[in-house]
């Protein structure tokens, strides 16, 4: 008797704890600073024709222009409006009551992707400086499970995200294009090379392009389980003033999202166990017109006295995110009203965690917790 019972223990399924979600794969893709008013409203007209801002305004009013205000959104970003927003779920429309937000005082990048990859809130983390976040993201967390152990990977256009990865602990594969990565293929080595020689104009981030089809190849390659990509461009062409690129850079990022799903639906280990979840690290400025440009809140300011000294309030909005999710388990009810409330970037680690059947409190119960309107 007793060794039935042992046996039946042992013939007992290994309780996955992945057992009852309904996908098996997550890509968390994250697009900087990019503001929930051209997601939802698409090309801003006054901005548009600002001189300082926009010098070929016939281009740009060709590629996003349209009279009709509903259709503006879609023209700019038309695989978010078209399939995601449809097919999912999306939150952060605030001129529909539905509202998404950073919970971190600070309202710049290392802090917000912190957030959103942690599930924690750490105010020490006060700068974009170098340093090896003391957190533990959720991609880290899962890299220790046998199931997924070696099936994560990161790539990112901004060369901080080793360091908010802290991969010097985690042993992650964050790719950058600092390195030359020697597990490579053909198609990475030659990117490597490109990358090499077409420099873009900031000093530590990128273009999304070598992103882009770093992640694809290497995807297509290795089929990891858990993929994080994070985007740069926008975030830095609205620093530099140039709302044409900025616009462009959107449009082209929406372009890529459509593209990587198209490879998903295609490929036979990812097809139908697949979900994207879809986020921004911090918002930007509205009023005054010329804040588009900037982010930080007002203790930010009162941090470093000359950084925007003219907004002792810091930029009023840079609080503001947007959310979108669609695949297996997530709930096809396009955009959740929030009412009084608002849904927070540390409930994300969490959320994804819980879509592929795994249980935050056990990694660590500090973190937000899941946003059940994007889990059916
Ligand atoms: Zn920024």
């Amino acid at each position: 008797m007793k060794q039935f019972a042992l046996l039946a223990i042992l013939m007992l399924p290994v309780t996955s704890p992945a057992a009852d979600s309904k996908t098996r794969n997550i890509f968390l893709l994250t697009i900087d600073g990019l503001r929930w008013q051209e997601v939802f409203r698409g090309i801003d007209e006054s901005l548009a024709e600002n001189t300082q801002y926009n010098k070929r305004l016939e281009h740009i009013r060709k590629l996003y222009w349209t009279d009709d205000k509903t259709k503006r959104a879609e023209t700019l970003m038309p695989f978010l409006h078209s399939t995601v927003f449809k097919s999912g779920v999306v939150v952060g429309n605030r001129d529909r009551n539905s509202c998404a937000r950073v919970t971190n005082p600070w309202h710049f990048s290392y802090p917000g992707y912190s957030e959103i990859l942690t599930g924690v809130v750490d105010e020490t983390l006060d700068s974009n400086e170098r340093i090896q976040n003391p957190n533990e993201s959720f991609l880290e967390k899962l890299n220790t499970r046998v199931n997924y152990s070696g099936k994560v990977a990161a790539f990112a256009s901004w060369d901080v995200f080793p360091y908010i990865l802290n991969i010097e602990r985690s042993g992650l594969p964050v790719d950058t294009g600092q390195k030359v990565n020697p597990t490579a293929g053909e198609q990475e080595r030659i990117m490597g090379r490109l990358q090499a020689d077409i420099p873009p104009p900031w000093e530590h981030v990128r273009f999304d392009a070598f992103t882009q089809h770093y992640a694809l190849s290497y995807i297509e390659r290795h089929h990891p389980r858990v993929v994080f990509i994070g985007y740069g461009e926008a975030d830095d062409f609205a620093h530099d003033g140039r709302y044409d690129e900025y616009l462009m850079a959107a449009n082209r990022t929406d372009r890529f999202i459509g593209e990587l799903w198209r490879f998903v639906q295609n490929d036979e280990i990812y097809r139908g166990n697949t979900t994207f979840f879809i986020t921004v690290d911090h918002g930007r400025g509205e009023e005054p017109e010329e804040t588009w440009q900037h982010h930080a809140s007002k203790k930010t300011m009162e941090k470093n006295e000359q950084y925007l000294a003219q907004y002792p309030e810091g930029i009023v909005g840079s609080e503001a995110v947007w959310m979108a999710a669609m695949g297996p388990g997530v709930p096809v009810q396009g955009l959740i009203a929030t009412g009084d409330t608002c849904l927070t970037s540390n409930r994300v680690a969490s959320t994804l965690l819980k879509s592929v059947g795994e249980d935050y409190r056990l990694f660590n119960p500090g973190m937000g917790p899941p946003m059940m309107e994007f889990i059916e």
